[in-house]
C-alpha cells in the first residue's frame, strides 16, 4: 500500500513508501493476484528503489470499471467545476515539484536541473494551460455540443515520466473523459505520487486511475474492450502492435513514436549559439528524448569550424551523479537502454564512421554512457537511420539547401527538426519542405502546452499540446 506522509527534507518519497500499490478507483489498492511485483532501481547505482505491483488482467477490469463509473458524472460536470480541479492538481504538483523532482531523477536517472527547472514546471503548465480550456470548449470550433470520447487507456514510456502523464491527463480530463494510464515499468514512481496528488485534489474517484506494469499490462489495457480511446507514446515497434490490435474496433487512437530528427547547420549559422543547440538537442536528458537532434547536418564551408567547437563545448560536459545540480548528462535508464546504445554505437564503429568522446570518468555502479559524436556518416550507416535513443550524435554533411532537406527527409520518420542561419527566408523555405511535426529555427527542444506536438511518417500520427491536443479527446 502506498502510504503518503510529509516528511522532513532529509527522507526522500522512497524511504516513505517502499513498496507501492495499484490506483484504482481513487484508492492505492493491491493486486488481485498475489505475487505480481517488480523493482524498479536507480540507473545511478542499481539500487532497488521501490517494489511496484504488477496489475493483471482482473485489475486491468477493475480500472476500467471506475473510469467507465466515473466518465457520466465527470462529462456532466460543468466545465468551470472540472477546471477546479485541474487548478488544484496544477498548483499541487507545483507545491509538491521539489520532491517529485528528486523522485523523477532517482527513477529516471536524469540530472536534477532538467527535472527541476524542465519536467516539473512544464508540467504543472500543461494542467494550468488545460484547466482553462475545460469551460471554453463549446464555442471554440469543436461544434456546438463538444462530447467527450469515455474511458481513455493511455500508455506512457520512461523518458519524460511525469512530463508524458501530463500530456496525456490534462487534455482527456478537460475534455470531460476518465483515464486509466499506465507508466512505464522502469519509472513508475511519479505517476504513483501523481496519484497521491489527484487525493490531494479531491478529484472524484475513478477519474484518474494507474496500473503498474510492463508491456503485458500495457497490452491488457489497451486491448481491453471497455476503452474508447487509446493514446500511447513510445516505440514505433509497439505503436504498430497497438494500431494493429485498435484497428476494426470504436477505439480512437492517437500514437506519439520514435523519431530521427535532422539538425541543419547552414554557413552563415551564428556558430556559438548552433553548438550550444546542437549540444541540447542531442545530450539533454541523455538523448532519451523522441524529438532528439540525432542527425547533424552541417554545411561543407564550416564544417570544420563547428566541430572544433563542438568538440571543445563536449569537452566540458560534466557526466555523473544525477542529484548534483552542477550535472549535464544523468544515467542512462535501464541496463537494457545502455545495451542498446552500447551495440549501436559499436555498429557505427565497425561500420568505418569515425567514433569520438571527450576524455571522461564514469562512475563504476550504474548505467553510464560519455557524450558521443561520429564523423564521416553516411545515409548507408545504421547509426544515421536507426533511433539510437542515447546521447550519441551522427554527423553528416551537405552543399546546397536542396541536399539538405533531401538528407533530413531521407528517414522513416517525421517528428522534429532544427534549422540553423541567420536568414529568415531560408528558415521559411527549408521548413516548409521539411517532414516533420516541428521544426524548431535557431533552437532547439523547445516545448510550450499551447503548441501542438505530433509526427509524420513512422513518428505516428495525432496531435499532443495546444488546441489540437483536444480534438483528440473529442467525439
Ligand atoms: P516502448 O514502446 O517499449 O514502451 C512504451 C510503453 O509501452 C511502456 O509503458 C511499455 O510498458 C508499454 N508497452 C510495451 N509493450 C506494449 C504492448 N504490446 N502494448 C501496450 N503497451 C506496451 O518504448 P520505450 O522504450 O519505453 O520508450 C522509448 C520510445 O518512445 C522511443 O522510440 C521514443 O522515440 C518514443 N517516444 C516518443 C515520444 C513522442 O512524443 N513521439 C515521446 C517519448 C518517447
Amino acid at each position: 500500500m502506498f502510504e503518503y506522509a510529509p516528511a522532513p527534507e532529509s527522507r526522500s518519497v522512497v524511504d516513505i513508501a517502499p513498496s507501492y500499490g495499484l490506483f484504482i478507483d481513487g484508492e492505492f489498492v493491491s493486486p488481485a493476484s498475489s505475487g505480481g511485483v517488480f523493482k524498479t532501481v536507480n540507473p545511478a547505482t542499481e539500487e532497488v528503489l521501490a517494489e511496484v505491483s504488477t496489475a493483471g488482467p482482473e485489475d486491468v477490469d477493475r480500472a476500467v470499471a471506475a473510469a467507465r463509473r466515473a466518465a457520466g458524472p465527470w462529462s456532466a460536470l460543468p466545465g468551470a467545476e472540472r477546471a477546479k480541479y485541474l487548478f488544484r492538481i496544477a498548483r499541487i504538483v507545483q507545491e509538491r515539484s521539489r520532491e517529485l523532482a528528486v523522485l523523477e531523477s532517482l527513477d529516471n536517472g536524469k540530472p536534477i536541473r532538467e527535472s527541476r527547472d524542465v519536467d516539473l514546471p512544464l508540467a504543472a503548465a500543461h494542467f494550468f494551460y488545460y484547466a482553462g480550456w475545460a469551460d471554453k470548449l463549446r464555442h471554440a470550433g469543436f461544434g456546438d455540443n463538444p462530447r467527450p470520447l469515455g474511458v481513455a487507456a493511455q500508455v506512457i514510456p520512461w523518458n519524460f515520466p511525469m512530463l508524458m502523464l501530463a500530456w496525456k491527463i490534462a487534455p482527456a480530463l478537460a475534455t470531460g473523459n476518465t483515464v486509466v494510464l499506465k507508466p512505464a515499468e522502469t519509472t513508475p514512481l511519479s505517476a504513483l505520487f501523481f496519484a497521491d496528488v489527484c487525493r490531494q485534489a479531491e478529484l472524484p474517484p475513478g477519474v484518474v486511475n494507474i496500473v503498474t506494469g510492463a508491456g503485458e499490462t500495457g497490452r491488457t489495457l489497451v486491448e481491453h474492450a471497455g476503452v474508447d480511446k487509446v493514446a500511447f507514446t513510445g516505440s514505433t515497434e509497439v505503436g504498430r502492435q497497438i494500431a494493429r490490435s485498435v484497428a476494426g474496433t470504436r477505439k480512437r487512437l492517437t500514437l506519439e513514436l520514435g523519431g530521427k530528427a535532422a539538425n541543419i547547420v547552414f554557413d552563415d549559422a551564428p556558430i556559438d549559439q548552433a553548438v550550444e543547440g546542437i549540444v541540447n538537442g542531442i545530450f539533454f536528458n541523455q538523448g532519451h528524448v523522441c524529438c532528439a537532434g540525432s542527425r547533424l547536418l552541417i554545411q561543407e564551408s564550416v564544417y570544420d569550424e563547428v566541430i572544433e567547437a563542438l568538440k571543445r563545448r563536449m569537452a566540458t560536459l560534466r557526466v555523473g551523479d544525477p542529484l548534483d545540480k552542477n550535472t549535464d548528462i544523468g544515467a542512462i535508464n535501464s541496463a537494457e537502454q545502455l545495451a542498446r546504445i552500447r551495440t549501436l554505437s559499436d555498429i557505427g564503429a565497425e561500420e568505418g564512421a569515425e567514433r569520438w568522446s571527450p576524455p571522461c570518468e564514469l562512475p563504476a555502479q550504474g548505467f553510464w554512457f560519455a557524450p558521443t559524436i561520429f564523423t564521416g556518416v553516411t545515409q548507408a550507416h545504421r547509426i544515421a537511420r536507426e533511433e539510437i535513443f542515447g546521447p550519441v550524435l551522427s554527423v553528416l554533411t551537405f552543399r546546397t539547401p536542396a541536399e539538405a532537406i533531401e538528407k533530413a527527409n531521407n528517414t522513416p520518420y517525421g517528428l522534429s527538426a532544427g534549422i540553423w542561419t541567420e536568414k529568415g527566408s531560408q528558415i521559411l523555405a527549408v521548413a516548409d519542405k521539411l517532414r516533420a511535426g516541428v521544426v524548431w529555427a535557431n533552437t532547439f527542444n523547445k516545448f510550450d502546452p499551447t503548441s501542438p506536438f505530433g509526427g509524420y511518417k513512422e513518428s505516428g500520427y495525432g496531435r499532443e499540446g495546444g488546441r489540437h491536443g483536444l480534438e483528440a479527446y473529442l467525439a
